[in-house]
């Protein structure tokens, strides 16, 4: 009979080697001052450092620590989803590695969990240490995908966050390929609420969500939240079609009725310009949206296991 456990941290891991060991003492001294059982869920990412070395050390002396290695990198958000389907704990709280988010902060979500919320999520209110670029366009990103959706998606929120056990139950069944985790999280409901923190500068290494990641998460962010790019496509074609219309029928009547014509390949070849502009780019917007279907379809596992520490696979859900 395996005992019960009441606080799962997941902490997704990829090349955290200079990070790992201050992270796990931090995590460590705020944990036991709970006085309650707890698991530190580390799941390495395929890290190509000495990441992994040091976690299975560190599990040597403690067995509160456990870990799942990932047959090679598949990215933050299915790094977090997989912690999910293994943490056992009564509530899950979700952490970086780099102590970005502090661990001190848990002990203020576990007394709102404590009061009866199911969701205590982390709202920045400021990002120390990181590029003007950086929070100017995540900024935008999270008031952008605001006002395309329906759904009360908080904003300036990232992954950092405590759950209840029901709402991580719900999270397993969600099993969509291109996942954007904190939007599923409002997605399924339950009574939410927030803490305010200040973002901490990293503590070692570099980001590991470069532009190109950053990009990925945010069309993967407001496509599984919203139609609304598509039906943009809709409409600016319906108002490109009245312009032209308007143009048509003004060129005719210039030519039929007076003297004069309008002349010309340079306007001809801007309008062609423009239009195909516009109709590659909407295109693109719809290929965002069949990638995704593609990638449903194919069905493939989340994610692949390489090995495990500590964790059971029994009575699990599928990997699917
Ligand atoms: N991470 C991961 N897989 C990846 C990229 C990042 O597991 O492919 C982890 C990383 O180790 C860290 C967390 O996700 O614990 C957040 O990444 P990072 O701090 O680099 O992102 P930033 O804070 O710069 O947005
Ligand atoms: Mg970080």
């Amino acid at each position: 009979m395996v005992q019960n456990i009441k606080y799962s941290i997941i902490i997704p891991v990829y090349n955290e080697e200079q990070v790992i060991h201050q992270t796990y003492q931090r995590l460590k001294t705020v944990m036991n001052s709970t006085g309650a059982s707890y698991e530190l869920l580390f799941v390495n990412d395929g890290s190509m450092d000495q990441t992994e070395e040091s976690l299975i050390d560190i599990r040597g002396m403690d067995e509160t620590v456990k870990l799942l290695n990932f047959s090679r990198n598949f990215g933050h958000q299915i790094a977090i989803s997989a912690g999910m389907d293994y943490a056992r704990g009564e509530a899950v709280v979700i952490i970086d590695a780099d102590l970005q988010d502090p661990p001190e902060l848990i002990l203020d979500m576990i007394e709102k969990w404590m009061e009866g919320f199911d969701v205590v999520y982390a709202k920045r209110i400021n990002r120390k240490g990181e590029t003007f670029f950086k929070k100017k366009t995540a900024s935008m990103f999270y008031r952008t995908l605001r006002g395309m959706t329906d759904i009360d998606i908080p904003m300036d929120t990232g992954d950092f966050r405590l759950m209840d056990r029901k709402v991580v139950d719900q999270m397993k069944n969600i099993r969509e390929k291109n996942r954007f985790v904190r939007g599923l999280a409002s997605w399924v409901g339950f009574r939410q609420t927030a803490i305010e923190y200040e973002r901490e500068e990293r503590f070692a290494g570099e980001t590991k969500y470069p532009l190109k990641k950053m990009l990925k998460l945010s069309l993967d962010g407001i496509t599984s939240f919203s139609y609304k790019p598509l039906k943009l496509a809709g409409y600016t074609g319906f108002l490109l079609s009245v312009v032209g219309f308007i143009y048509m029928f003004t060129v005719l009547y210039l030519k039929i009725f007076t003297k004069q014509t309008v002349s010309g390949w340079s306007s001809l070849i801007i309008i062609q310009l423009v239009f195909s502009g516009f109709m590659l780019m909407i295109l693109g917007v719809i290929g965002e949206y069949i990638g995704r279907i593609y990638d449903e379809t194919k069905d493939r596992p989340l994610y692949i296991v390489r090995d495990s520490y500590g964790l059971q696979h029994s009575k699990r859900k599928a990997t699917k």
